[in-house]
């Protein structure tokens, strides 16, 4: 069965993901009018994943940072947006197979994203708990919330401590920033939210293999995140990796054990594999090797854009970060180039220019890293709360989002910290507390 697209005239492409990517492409495709444009992706919305961690810890719904894929093409007559899971592509004949059906392209961009890597450890892939999309970070709200109304009714001190305490796995960003947001949490909102509980007894720890936090930016900033999140009350363990997890006791390698039904894994991401595409076009992490014009190398018509491509550039010899900023940098550089080849010119090679990178640890705690110079504390805060706000889609979420955090600054709660569960299908397959 083919996918009900009408077939026109133009030339269409295909974009897979819309993601940072895939949907600032689809939308610079649009406005061109050359193509037709058809947008595949398995929810019906965009994710603003920097803002997860936040979501996790009940300080924003999630409503307000996902974007709805079909409002932001009200304008565009000639895009096709359809939710479905791309299941492969056969390039030889053009097409893929989605759960809609077969659909044909004549260039296909494939912008679908990494999801979190576990290494190969399918005890940890059962039992950790990982923030790669909006429903993982609502798991996880939900599974801190349900700990502590279960932690007021136990009264063995090494239960109550497994149900509070949290390891959190990974030194970048996203492991920094759960870090400082969970001990906030315990500074600032559960000694109202639950009184009868000794909140001192929560500990909160960071595993980081690497000698520093934030690898990948300035020791400057490595420096002062652990400062910051040490004054904040984590334990930060480098140069420790979690050896086993079974649930219930995290296991390190210098020999410590901790208690702990929580364990966040922030510890790496993957490509996200498409069958059908050749071994030969993957390299490490999983990633699509593309040339500087995004196209994937040895397959005619297929464009690899975002986390997913590898490209290497005199710069950055071992690929760009993984980063929002390479996602939508790419995604306007091969919009140019879709209208240059419509138009029979040249193409242009893509250059990434680095604006920069940021972490937030907490309220006043920010370190960010600009091109020429980089600086911590207040006012780093204050820029990356107004970068944030600036690219979350829609000024309805930028409203809320803003609103949020000034009423949480001023008062020093939270939105509401409800549990909402899932349905459970009686099969019993979708955890929400055990
Ligand atoms: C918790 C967290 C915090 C982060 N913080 C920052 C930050 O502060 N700053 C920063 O620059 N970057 C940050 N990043 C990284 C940034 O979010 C990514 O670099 C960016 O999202 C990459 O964009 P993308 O379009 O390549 O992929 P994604 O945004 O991941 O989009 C991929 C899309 O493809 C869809 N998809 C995947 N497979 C299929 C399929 N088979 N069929 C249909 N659809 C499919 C997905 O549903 C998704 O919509 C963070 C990431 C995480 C997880």
């Amino acid at each position: 069965m083919k996918i009900n697209i009408p077939e026109t005239d133009k030339k269409r492409i295909v974009i897979v993901g819309g993601g940072f990517a895939g949907l600032k492409l689809a939308l610079k495709v649009a406005r061109n009018k050359e193509y037709q444009v058809v947008l595949l992706d398995k929810n019906n919305y965009h994710q603003f994943q920097p803002l997860f961690y936040q979501v996790a810890m009940a300080g924003l719904e999630p409503s307000s940072i996902v974007f709805p894929l079909r409002k932001a093409f009200r304008k565009n007559q000639d895009v096709y947006i359809r939710v479905t899971e791309v299941k492969a592509v056969d390039t030889a004949n053009k097409q893929l197979e989605t759960s809609l059906g077969i659909c044909n392209y004549d260039y296909l961009v494939l912008a679908i994203g990494a999801d979190t890597n576990f290494f190969g450890n399918q005890k940890m892939a059962e039992l950790a708990i990982p923030m790669k999309s909006v429903s993982e970070a609502l798991f996880l709200r939900n599974r801190i919330l349900s700990d502590f109304e279960k932690a007021l009714s136990t009264t063995d001190y090494d239960e109550r401590q497994g149900l509070m305490d949290i390891v959190v796995v990974g030194g970048g960003p996203t492991g920094v920033e759960v870090s400082g947001a969970l001990a906030e949490m315990k500074r600032y909102v559960f000694p109202k939210d639950y009184p009868e509980l000794n909140t001192d007894e929560i500990d909160i720890y960071l595993v980081q293999g690497a000698g520093q936090l934030l690898v990948g930016m300035s020791e400057q900033s490595s420096k002062k995140s652990l400062e910051f999140l040490t004054q904040l009350g984590v334990k930060v363990r480098l140069n420790t990796l979690v050896t086993d997890f079974d649930g219930e006791y995290v296991r390190m390698n210098d020999g410590e054990t901790i208690r702990a039904r929580k364990l966040i894994w922030a510890a790496g991401i993957t490509g996200n594999k498409l069958k059908g595409m050749p071994d030969a076009s993957l390299t490490h992490g999983n990633r699509i090797k593309v040339n500087r014009f995004n196209q994937v190398e040895g397959i005619e018509d297929v464009y690899a854009i975002g986390d997913i491509a590898y490209m290497e550039e005199d710069n950055y010899p071992k690929g760009h970060p993984q980063v929002a900023q390479v996602a939508m940098q790419q995604a306007q550089a091969l919009a140019k180039n879709f209208q240059l080849r419509h138009q029979g010119k040249e193409l242009i090679p893509f250059s990434y220019h680095d604006l920069g990178s940021m972490a937030t640890i907490g309220r006043n705690r920010a370190v960010v890293d600009l091109p020429r110079f980089k600086f911590q504390g207040a006012f780093a805060w204050l820029v990356w709360m107004f970068v944030h706000l600036f690219q979350i889609l829609g000024v309805k979420n930028k409203v809320f989002v803003f609103l949020n955090w000034v009423w949480n600054y001023l008062t020093y709660d939270q939105s509401l910290r409800l549990i909402i569960r899932p349905r459970v299908p009686r099969n019993g397959d979708v955890e929400v507390e055990s």
